[in-house]
């Protein structure tokens, strides 16, 4: 019998499409919609699921659809997934940010360094600076300063308080994080910001805005938490005026080549280890996300791998994590710690040319 359910992984919690059958992943149970299975994985090579039980070892999966065909499903994305990522990515903000803002200030994002220009290589608040600039100026937003700003993904609110700042726009920032949203507001009303700015805990895939309010949607470093990058895609579009911009810098993988259908098993193991760790869920390429604006009908799409101008940021956050107050604010944090310990990990991923820091920007069309 040859059939295949899509499931999320109890371990890994990757949603993806399983088959079973005389040459394919052995169900033990089959299981229902909505129930857990036991799955045993007997001939895979998606390392997802074999590479910390082995192959032939049993495991829970929860079952989202199933169909009987044979036929390949597309993934979709689990919606208790969802939300215990969520949870994950507001607890890990919550824990994390007080320390990173106490080393480095209110930009929770890389720094863009090049070792021509007058950012000195250790001087990362500029460099932070330097990549909102450089990012402004990719999609040539001074030409036309907006007046309507949402900062998805804020942080604590550094690139809206900066934007609002440079063009007197209306800006408002959301993020999971609690601690975060109340940080930012403080910071705006300390720097005499807060009829200008505003910040709220509100999910990016379910934006609580109107359809077309912002003629600037800022994502910096947010995509890469979303599990659904269709969902996110969508919601940048909606909420962008017609002709708004929208600019997108993220953390992507390689694209892959024609011949190519899938990473490498050793390079997704190695993405994996960072989701777990920064709470990500699903990678995609540049190429992906140049296809998902490409669908929206959106216009001038425009994407650039600016990996080189990022390369000294994680060796920085390391130093910095290693001097004694770096250390001692670590200490006391789980998930900031499992984030740490990541940080070699996405300099060798930049090292493979596997990891690669995005831009992509595109407008929406006047009508
Ligand atoms: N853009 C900020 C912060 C980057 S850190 C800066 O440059 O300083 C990533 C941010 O994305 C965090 O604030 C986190 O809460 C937010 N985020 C992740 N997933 C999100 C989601 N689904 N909805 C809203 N915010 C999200």
């Amino acid at each position: 019998m040859v059939g295949s359910c899509i499931g999320v992984c109890s371990t890994c919690k990757s949603g993806s499409a399983l088959q079973w059958g005389p040459r394919l992943h052995t169900f033990i149970s089959r299981g229902q919609i909505g129930r857990s299975a036991l799955v045993q994985l007997m001939n895979t090579t998606d390392i997802n699921r074999t590479k910390d039980i082995g192959i032939g070892k049993r495991r829970y999966i929860n079952i989202t659809a199933v169909s009987g065909g044979g036929r390949r499903m597309r993934p979709t994305v689990n919606a208790a997934a969802i939300e215990t990522l969520q949870k994950g990515i507001a607890e890990f903000y919550d824990e994390s940010s007080g320390i990173w803002e106490n080393v480095w200030g209110d930009h929770m994002h890389h720094g863009f360094y090049e070792p021509d220009s007058s950012v000195s290589l250790t001087d990362h608040r500029s460099a932070q600076i330097r990549m909102i600039e450089e990012a402004l100026s990719f999609a040539s937003i001074s030409d036309d300063p907006p007046r309507q700003i949402v900062d998805v993904g804020c942080g604590i609110g550094g690139s809206s308080r900066y934007m609002a700042g440079k063009y007197g726009a209306r800006c408002q920032g959301i993020t999971l994080s609690p601690v975060q949203a109340q940080r930012a507001q403080a910071l705006a009303a300390a720097q005499g910001l807060d009829d200008k700015v505003s910040f709220q805990v509100a999910d990016a895939l379910n934006q609580p805005f109107q359809d077309g309010q912002f003629d600037l949607v800022w994502s910096m470093e947010s995509g890469e938490h979303m599990p659904d990058k269709t969902k996110f895609v969508n919601e940048l579009a909606r909420v962008a005026a017609p002709g708004g911009m929208i600019i997108i810098v993220t953390w992507c993988h390689r694209d892959l080549s024609p011949s190519e259908e899938s990473l490498r098993p050793e390079e997704k193991e190695l993405l994996n280890k960072i989701c777990n760790a920064f709470y990500l869920q699903a990678w995609c390429s540049t190429a992906d996300y140049v296809k998902l604006l490409e669908s929206l009908s959106l216009q001038d799409i425009k994407a650039a791998d600016w990996s080189e101008y990022v390369a000294p940021f994680w060796p920085a956050v390391i130093k910095s994590a290693l001097t004694w107050k770096g250390i001692t604010s670590l200490l006391r944090r789980w998930k900031t710690i499992k984030g740490a310990l990541a940080m070699p990990l996405m300099i060798e991923g930049y090292k493979k040319g596997l990891i690669k820091f995005a831009i992509i920007t595109c407008r929406k069309p006047e009508s």
